[in-house]
């Protein structure tokens, strides 16, 4: 089976070489299409509109590699985690159990996450029995609108409906819903979307919108600050905070409020436990919307301390 992984990936398991500004906690593995994604996602470049080399995905080159191959280089311990990313295609979901299932003979214990389009219940259960223990789901627009307008596979209904059915085979907190910063959506749509996600009993992992050549269309993007404000909300819901209660949403969004923690930890990549996505959203040089480590957050401490103040959270205020 022929199966794509990040760069950084085959860097750590001796397959491939290069220099890593940080190195991934998390195994990142991609489903191999010749043709990409089915889906017609805008912003994607995997999606079937896209003219965007295949090996491309987010900031994030991903070779082909025979899955064999990678497993023979594989040794237990090397990552936190194993994440799989589907790609929409016929029987994309088998053969992700026949992929885990692979994996599975080599390291029965590191934990692995799949990230989806909406699969049936037996296909959940089918994948937990094999090891993954935290759902990713591609939801990827803040609202019906943008969702629409980001042409979406499926309906914001049954994504909806779909992540409630995964919370249901997963538990509460195991599943992370993918958000996109910058495809358009207003501060409060975002907002709001994270606030619906967390009531329901999800979590949310943000990206930064990152346009390609060849991606389909382009989309309006956001600045640091605004992409600042979101992570400080989505870390306000994992401490079961309102964020609306310490922000306006503007536009421009901005804090009213000194929320009562660390904003700087927000700062770090979300996600499942142990992923942390180097450099998937912007260039090692910055400017870096998701940090992978603590060490380059603090590498970076004035322009964050400025970014920061930006929105209302510097140190006197
Ligand atoms: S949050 Fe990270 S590990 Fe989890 S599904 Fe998304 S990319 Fe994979």
């Amino acid at each position: 089976m022929l199966v794509r992984a990040s760069l950084g990936t085959l860097a750590v398991l001796g397959l491939e070489r290069a220099r890593l500004a940080a190195r991934p906690t998390t195994a990142y593995l991609l489903q191999y299409s010749p043709w990409g994604c089915t889906a017609r996602c805008m912003f994607c470049s995997q999606s079937v509109l896209a003219k965007t080399p295949r090996r491309l995905l987010g900031r994030v080159t991903w070779p082909v590699v025979e899955l064999e191959k990678l497993l023979r280089a594989w040794r237990r311990g090397l990552f936190a985690r194993v994440c799989l990313q589907t790609v929409l295609r016929p029987g994309f979901a088998c053969e992700a159990a026949e992929l885990l299932e692979q994996l599975r003979r080599v390291d029965p214990d590191t934990p692995a996450s799949v990230t989806t389009t909406p699969v049936e219940t037996w296909v959940l259960r089918e994948w937990r029995r094999l090891g993954v223990d935290t759902l990713g789901v591609g939801l990827d627009a803040a609202s019906p609108r943008v969702f629409r307008e980001a042409g979406k596979p499926y309906t914001w209904d049954t994504y909806i409906g779909f992540i409630r059915r995964a919370i249901s085979v997963y538990g509460r907190g195991r599943v992370y819903a993918h958000l996109v910063a910058g495809l358009g959506e207003t501060p409060r749509e975002m907002l709001e979307a994270m606030k619906t996600l967390y009531a329901m009993g999800a979590r949310v992992a943000l990206f930064n919108y990152t346009r390609l050549p060849g991606s389909p269309r382009d989309f309006p993007g956001v600045d640091t600050a605004t992409y600042r404000v979101y992570q400080v909300a989505r870390l306000l819901l994992e401490h079961g905070l309102d964020p609306l209660d310490y922000i306006d949403p503007g536009p421009p969004p901005q804090f009213t409020r000194r929320p009562p923690l660390d904003p700087r930890r927000g700062l770090l990549t979300s996600g499942c436990p142990g992923c942390n996505r180097p450099f998937y959203n912007e260039p090692p040089r910055g400017p870096i919307y998701n940090y992978p480590s603590a060490e380059l957050l603090r590498r970076d401490r004035e322009a964050v301390e400025k970014q920061l103040e930006e929105i209302g959270l510097g140190e006197g205020e």
